[in-house]
């Protein structure tokens, strides 16, 4: 098998140190040696989400926790704003869990803005609300700031946000924001292999949890919070290990990295990414949206994408095609994770050669 190197928005290259962290021998889930792993990882997760709340880990990807989420938050009605794919996820989730919920759906294109959030919040039918921090499938990243102002004018409102492919992307300050569960997975921006997701819970969700009553069993988030919190930081079914190691490791370099160095390297490539797309074609969202973590580009020399990609993989490179129905109306470039601004000027230059974009321009 040949390895590409990945400009797909997950899963993401993982560092080769960190792959290796998951091969340590196993220890026993209950030991004190398995606390004092999921004690470090928290300790960390905490500052990397800027949070007080707790920290649990799910042995499912993100998608896992969303389910848990809605599930265990939602004690009246819950109202999902989606501006693509992965927000119309929450809505199967609360559908499919027996949750009452409403959907708002934006064209694609379209963030969610704040008014719209607070126009639904005011009939007072709603206890939880569902936001896309980042929409992977059409490259957005939403006005959390904005929305978070509307949320927090409703005190019984319970704030859930997808944050799965912008956390450690990107600063999300979970308590000055006021998000309750904060939702992430390890194939994204943590540049971790597949197959853990990652929570932060306030205490206001806490509280909605004892007024739910079915809750589920795998996914009861109270359990999981119980677990964490009075058992001495374990889990009541054995957690992926192999993951917290490589976890535990992963959040070391990006201490040494710098928080700050690490978002500041993502918006560099953002920036770099979005005037790239729209001097050859176009980036597909509203402008002054676009996601730090991943480029929607707007397909408008109608290319054939599955070609392009045959051609980079001839140069060890691989991107990614629009996500659904946009498969070839647009195409994506994440920049994320371990990608270095060196790795976006490659992949373009490629692009603008595969292309002859560099010839029509010159
Ligand atoms: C990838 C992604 C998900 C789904 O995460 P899984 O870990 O694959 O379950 C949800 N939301 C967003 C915004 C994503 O990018």
């Amino acid at each position: 098998m040949e390895f590409k190197k990945l400009f797909i928005p997950g899963p993401t290259m993982v560092h080769p140190d960190v792959l290796a962290k998951m091969s340590t021998p196993m220890i026993g889930h209950r030991s004190k040696d398995a606390s004092e792993l999921q004690h470090r990882i928290s300790d960390k997760l905490r500052d990397l989400m800027y949070t007080t709340g707790k920290i649990v880990l799910s042995t499912s990807s993100g998608t896992g926790v969303m389910e848990g989420a809605i599930r265990n938050a939602t004690a009246k009605r819950a109202i999902v704003f989606s501006i693509g794919a992965f927000g119309d996820r929450w809505h199967d989730l609360a559908k499919f869990n027996g949750i009452e919920s409403d959907i708002h759906r934006e064209e694609d294109g379209q963030p969610t803005m704040p008014e719209t959030v607070d126009k639904y919040l005011k009939t007072g039918k709603y206890d939880v609300v569902t936001i896309t921090h980042n929409e992977t499938s059409v490259g957005i990243m939403n006005p959390i700031d904005g929305i978070a102002d509307v949320i927090r004018k409703y005190p019984d409102v319970v704030f859930l946000a997808d944050c799965v492919s912008s956390l450690a992307g990107t600063k999300i300050e979970v308590d000055r924001l006021g998000i309750d569960i904060c939702i992430t997975s390890s194939q994204k921006a943590l540049a971790l292999p597949p197959g853990l997701a990652i929570a932060s819970i306030s205490k206001k969700a806490e509280e909605r949890f004892e007024k739910v009553g079915n809750r589920g069993y795998y996914l009861d988030l109270k359990n999981l919070v119980k677990y964490v919190d009075k058992k001495d930081y374990q889990y009541s079914s054995t957690p992926s290990l192999s993951h917290m190691y490589a976890l535990d490791f992963q959040l070391d370099r990006i201490v040494k990295e710098g928080f700050e160095n690490r978002f500041l390297r993502h918006l560099e490539m953002a920036e770099f990414m979005i005037e790239w797309a729209n001097k050859h074609f176009r980036v597909f969202c509203r402008p002054g949206f676009e996601s730090m973590t991943v480029t929607c580009i707007d397909n408008t020399r109608n290319i054939n994408v599955g070609d392009l990609n045959k051609e980079l993989a001839k140069r060890g490179m691989q991107i990614s095609n629009g996500y659904g129905n946009l498969k070839d109306k647009t195409f994506r470039i994440a920049h994320m994770g371990e990608l270095m601004m060196a790795d976006m000027v490659e992949v373009t230059s490629a692009i603008e050669e595969i292309l002859n974009l560099k010839e029509v321009h010159a």
